[in-house]
């Protein structure tokens, strides 16, 4: 089986996360740029962890035989304070780089009209760099959250093709699932969108556009359950040709559309070997 987890934090995970990963297929990952927990209070900030996730991320996967790509914005909730802003105006260099697929995530966190502004702006930035776009969508007041991105993102020109919006459930998939864009869910251990719940979503509505991601990060996630949803998937009848559609083929298909996905080292399934600099660095 092979898997890619087409939106993941690795930079709040461990080696050992790796390890399970490799071990249990995941042979290619997108991390989106994101909220780190502690607010940041100067563009600089941003400069550092950017180039962490074109730089530093990648070879760290890459020693376990996991492809790493990135996707790269200012995220909602920072979207809020002006400190921030700047940001905006150091992308388009970071939009020009290889690993790079996808402008995201981008998307409402309060539904501010800071984020309004952010939101839309850098969707126009995911115009003029041809990319994809990753669409997060708010935890609290999901439908109206996704009604109104639905809404920003038509007014942007962007391809619905070339957009996914992510974090949905059994409510917000039926506003995506006739727009044209792609669906993504992330799979949690304990809240929102569990293994079962997923599959009877794919069931219910199948399996093209179908995006299936563990959103691992600081809080409690758990970046196996990309593998529990394609256990769940063939226990619930599912084939092993379906499972690779949704588990790898889909986010394939996504962030092809950036023309920079590079798979090759990720074709034959790494496992790790040892590598001195991850044996305890500080
Ligand atoms: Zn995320």
């Amino acid at each position: 089986m092979r898997i890619f987890d087409p939106h993941i934090h690795m930079t709040s995970r461990t080696t050992d996360d790796y390890e399970r990963m490799a071990a249990a297929g995941v042979r290619a990952v997108v991390e989106p740029a994101f909220w780190l927990g502690q607010p940041r209070t100067n563009a600089g900030a941003f400069t550092d962890y950017f180039d962490s996730l074109v730089g530093w991320e990648p070879f760290r996967a890459s020693q376990f035989g996991v492809r790493h790509h990135a996707t790269i914005a200012l995220n909602p909730k920072e979207a809020n304070d002006p400190r921030c802003r700047e940001v905006l105006g150091l992308l388009p260099r970071y939009l020009e780089k290889d690993g790079v697929v996808a402008v995201g995530e981008v998307g409402y966190d309060s539904m501010t009209p800071e984020e309004d502004e952010v939101f839309a702006a850098q969707l126009a930035l995911a115009v003029d760099h041809e990319l994809p776009a990753l669409v997060h969508t708010p935890h609290r007041d999901k439908a109206r959250g996704t009604e109104r991105s639905l809404a920003v993102v038509a007014e942007s020109g962007l391809e619905p093709g070339r957009v996914a919006i992510d974090h949905l459930n059994e409510v917000t998939v039926k506003l995506v699932r006739d727009t044209g864009c792609w669906l993504g869910f992330s799979i949690y251990p304990d809240t929102k969108m569990s293994p079962p719940r997923m599959v009877r979503i794919l069931q219910e509505y199948g399996l093209e556009r179908m995006l299936v991601n563990s959103a691992a990060d600081w809080g409690r996630s758990d970046p196996l359950l990309t593998r529990e949803t394609a256990d769940a998937m063939l226990a619930a009848g599912f084939t092993e040709d379906d499972v690779d559609l949704v588990l790898w083929r889909n986010p394939v298909e996504f962030y092809s559309q950036s023309g920079r996905l590079d798979l090759s080292s990720a074709s034959s399934g790494g496992t790790f070997e040892g590598n001195s600099i991850l044996r305890g660095g500080s």
